[in-house]
């Protein structure tokens, strides 16, 4: 994995309108800040390496690399990339009800975990008025009060390194797939250095296929009136083509085509839909309202998941054909996009000045037939 310093995070991030708002560059020194969904570079920085640049997921991710360290093989370009088993969960009769996207099996997990003790702390993430807000919690009954997807740009990777700061060792985490993307490559050591210890205990990832800017989404808003606090958000199935916005006391319904101008940029180079780097993933499953479409991708959530289930914390079921071929066609489209859009910006396997956002064996692009002109897929 390549690194650089915050000079070229910069000019390749946040210059490029690149930054999806992840917060994995900030908490760790007084020039980068996150403030109201946006990211800034406060001062200049003269470093030719940070951190800063070695988390970011949209700067030299190599995709290989996270592959090797989190599952002893090359990336692939599978549409789910590598698990174990998919199923369908929600939460059991031992959770207590809460404001739930879906079915609540992101919350029974992180209750179960922190009740446990398989992890000391949870990095969640909250609402403070119209913005999400990243949130530590320790105790398994503060995990619930954080329910519910906030469909918006989030810095909630700030409070990995915080809690790192803290001394927490073995933190728990729910991010999207960018997110879980900084989590990774910060897991690899990416520094190298002698000091590093891993201190990531459980990945929760979120299934995403775009976010919303949330600095345009609260400007919108605010045009609407005196809005204060969002309570939720929802994007009810097909054919609706509507945002659901529930505050304190209304419920505002925003068209599709209104919204889709708010998703970042950056979005259009992911090619990562349900959340590769975690150790379980979780999405809404389309059909059965109530109810999640459960990844398992590694031992560590394989026992999670089991013991989840023996203690009445999860209930699960198998995953209907029809889904699984849905989700499959879904995540695998939805990389195929990400890689034609890097490949068109030049920010894929890209040797002319040595940066890239992502790097990918050309065999795995070339093995999606996105048509690419040979030269363009350059080399890893
Ligand atoms: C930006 C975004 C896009 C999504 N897109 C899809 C999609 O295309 N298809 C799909 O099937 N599912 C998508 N999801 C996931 C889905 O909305 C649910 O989060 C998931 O199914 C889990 O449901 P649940 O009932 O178990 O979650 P809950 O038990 O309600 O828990 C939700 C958890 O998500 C965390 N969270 C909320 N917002 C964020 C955020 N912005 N960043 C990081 N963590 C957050 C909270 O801390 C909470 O722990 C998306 C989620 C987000 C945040
Ligand atoms: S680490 Fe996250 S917040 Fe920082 S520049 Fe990269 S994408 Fe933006
Ligand atoms: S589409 Fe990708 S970059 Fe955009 S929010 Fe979702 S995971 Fe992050």
């Amino acid at each position: 994995m390549q690194v650089f310093g915050p000079n070229e995070l910069a000019a390749d991030v946040l210059n490029k309108d690149l930054c999806i708002g992840c917060g994995a560059c900030t908490q760790m020194c007084p020039y980068l800040k996150s403030y109201k969904g946006k990211t800034s570079m406060l001062f200049s920085c003269t470093r030719q390496q940070g951190r800063c640049h070695a988390y970011c997921p949209k700067a030299e991710v190599d995709l290989d690399e996270l592959s090797n360290f989190l599952f002893g093989k090359a990336y692939e370009g599978s549409p789910l990339g590598s698990y174990e088993k998919v199923m369908i969960s929600k939460a059991g009769p031992k959770m207590i009800s809460g404001n739930f996207q879906a079915g609540g099996t992101v919350s029974a997990l992180m209750t179960r975990a922190l009740q446990k003790g398989q992890i000391d702390a949870a990095v969640l993430t909250d609402w403070k008025g119209l913005f999400p807000i990243p949130k530590l919690v320790t105790r398994p009954e503060d995990v619930v009060p954080c329910a519910s997807s906030k469909y918006l740009t989030s810095p909630t990777v700030s409070m990995l390194n915080k809690a790192q700061e803290l001394n927490y060792k073995r933190l728990g985490i729910v991010g999207t797939p960018c997110q879980l993307t900084a989590v990774a490559k910060i897991r690899t050591n990416p520094l190298k250095r002698e000091d590093f210890k891993d201190t990531v205990g459980l990945t929760v990832g979120l299934f995403c296929t775009w976010t919303l800017d949330a600095r345009n989404l609260v400007k919108y808003l605010s045009a609407r009136g005196d809005v204060e606090k969002i309570k939720k958000l929802d994007i009810p199935p097909p054919p609706s083509e509507i945002l659901i916005v529930t505050t304190a006391d209304d419920e505002i319904k925003i068209p599709l085509s209104e919204i889709r101008p708010m998703i970042p940029h950056s979005c259009s180079i992911c090619p990562d839909m349900t959340a590769e780097w975690a150790d379980v993933s979780v999405g809404v499953l389309e059909g059965r309202p109530g109810w999640n479409t459960l990844i398992i991708r590694t031992e560590k959530g394989a026992k999670l998941i089991a013991d989840a289930e023996k203690s009445g914390f999860l209930i699960t079921d198998r995953m209907p054909k029809e889904s699984f071929e849905h989700l499959l066609t879904a995540a695998g489209n939805k990389k195929v996009r990400a890689f034609r859009q890097a490949l068109k910006e030049g920010c894929i396997n890209n040797a002319d000045n040595g940066h890239a956002a992502l790097r990918v064996n050309p065999a795995v692009i070339k093995g999606m037939r996105i048509e690419p002109e040979e030269d363009h897929v350059g080399h890893t």
